[in-house]
């Protein structure tokens, strides 16, 4: 698999395209806002010949998914994610706002909910879903044991942890989800994390101060 990152909006967002050998890709987090950001991912999609088959959001924050309906809509995918996250993308309209996301279109609503140790498949790849709450209610990081990294959105980041304040967080729910799905990876395991720099666990393990 082929993991490129874009990193979009005033929040700095990751955005990941994960295609294979066949074309197929799925795209996650879709963060574009600006027309600029939309004409970037469509430039690395058209020039690379990639054909996208599911838009995936790891949890409904604002910042991830300002890009749904522009995805959704010009290459007709259907939206799969965490129904926990479900009253976080309803309300995605007012938050929006709320942070002058003027111009954010609302995100269709998903067509199938994702739980934890479900497969997603493109192409000839396969991710699995782990279920890793506590940044958001419905959050979940997609795992390649085989090809050995985990997107993690907002669970971790180099030598941090995702907040816990904002509606449906909760510190320790999320410290179990680090510790009891992603601590136990193979210590040589990329983590591409929903903001900052990639990592691995072997790193975080050594260095994150939240994990000591
Ligand atoms: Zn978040
Ligand atoms: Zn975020």
């Amino acid at each position: 698999m082929k993991i490129k990152p874009f990193t979009f909006n005033p929040f700095q967002e990751n955005t990941f395209i994960i295609s294979d050998n066949t074309k197929e890709c799925i795209i996650i987090d879709p963060g574009c806002y600006e027309e600029f950001e939309k004409e970037e991912l469509e430039k690395y999609i058209i020039e690379n010949n990639l054909n996208p088959v599911i838009l995936i959001n790891t949890h409904c924050h604002i910042d991830h998914i300002l890009g749904n309906q522009f995805i959704s809509e010009r290459w007709g995918l259907e939206l799969h994610m965490h129904e926990n996250d479900l009253n976080l993308l309803k309300s995605s309209g007012e938050i929006a706002n709320l942070y002058g996301f003027k111009n954010y279109k609302k995100s269709p609503n998903p067509s199938k909910f994702l739980k934890d140790k479900d497969n997603v498949y493109f192409g000839e790849s396969q991710l699995e879903v782990l279920f890793t709450p506590g940044h958001s209610p419905g959050h979940i990081s997609l795992f390649s044991k085989k090809e050995s990294f985990v997107i993690s959105g907002d669970v971790i980041f180099q030598n941090s942890i995702g907040r816990t304040d904002l509606p449906g967080g909760d510190f320790e729910v999320l410290i179990e989800s680090i510790q009891n799905k992603l601590l136990i990876m193979d210590e040589t395991t990329n983590i591409y994390c929903g903001h900052g720099p990639k990592t691995t666990i072997g790193y975080e393990k050594l260095n994150n101060p939240f994990l000591k």
